[in-house]
């Protein structure tokens, strides 16, 4: 079992309530400690003597710049397209999910590593690998390990968007119809989550779920719609999964946490 869990909060992302995370993991695991603290750069800084503050926090600065990613094209397509920033799609800052990870890894203290310890951490920024094949950075939701990383950002941007609902968007905003898309938006806000969007801790949950299994059992992902461990391919699927009034763990893998308590307990 897992000896103690550190939920890291994402001040910038509005909504995102990580008390709430917190509550309901450990009634979900009532033997381990689960503990908030702020964001993770803020907090392991803060570990450390004053005077060593700002030349850490110069040092990780750096770090972050040297892997931050400017141009979404993958290194072996930037001689045939061109680039493509961040910024041109409207995103914040990017990051290499494996690169980020290494630079947090190296900051948890020795008493908190191993499989007992699950490091949480919630960004606003976007994290991505380079798939081999594919010409442009691939975002993703969650990058699994040490820490475990979860982009907030990335639960609007990485699931795909009701296709007629892109169609038409672009298509408005080729006309300049800026209102018509307002609406559009306004009908569709039940089907998509939005940047700034309150449901946003529901979600975040249900990927703290995600990091929780994994860790527990080596794999995440359900068959189930309504379970919050279905890797979500599109907005409706990410609606129906944790936000749906439905929702909820399914009876396999409430089950398999039941089993791992039980475990526990007879040791
Ligand atoms: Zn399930």
């Amino acid at each position: 079992m897992i000896k103690a869990i550190y939920i890291y909060d994402a001040p910038d992302a509005i909504g995102l309530d990580i008390g709430v995370i917190a509550q309901y993991l450990s009634e979900l695991l009532p033997d381990t400690q689960v503990q908030t603290r702020t964001d993770f750069f803020t907090y392991h800084i803060g570990q450390f003597d004053l005077e060593l503050t700002d030349a850490l926090t110069e040092q990780v600065v750096v770090r972050l710049d040297e892997r931050e990613v400017h141009n979404l094209v993958a290194p072996d397509r930037r001689g045939d397209l061109p680039p493509v920033a961040p910024e041109d799609e409207d995103l914040p800052t990017v990051y290499q999910a494996e690169q980020l990870q290494d630079v947090m890894r190296a900051m948890l203290p020795q008493d908190e590593r191993g499989d007992e310890h699950l490091h949480i951490v919630y960004i606003t920024q976007c994290i991505g690998h380079f798939e081999p094949g594919e010409p442009y950075l691939t975002l993703q939701i969650i990058q699994h390990g040490q820490p475990t990383i979860i982009s907030t950002t990335g639960f609007v941007e990485v699931p795909a968007l009701p296709r007629e609902y892109s169609f038409r968007r672009a298509q408005l905003l080729s006309f300049g119809m800026d209102e018509a898309v307002e609406e559009l938006d306004e009908r569709f806000a039940e089907r998509a989550l939005a940047h700034g969007d309150t449901r946003i801790t529901r979600v975040a949950i249900g990927y703290a779920l995600h990091a929780l299994f994994q860790r527990l059992f080596g794999e995440s992902g359900c068959d189930e719609p309504s379970c919050p461990l279905r890797h979500a391919r599109t907005h409706d699927e990410l609606i129906e999964a944790h936000l749906s009034e439905n929702s909820g763990l399914c009876d396999h893998h409430t089950r398999m946490l039941i089993e791992a308590r039980g475990e526990k307990g007879a040791r």
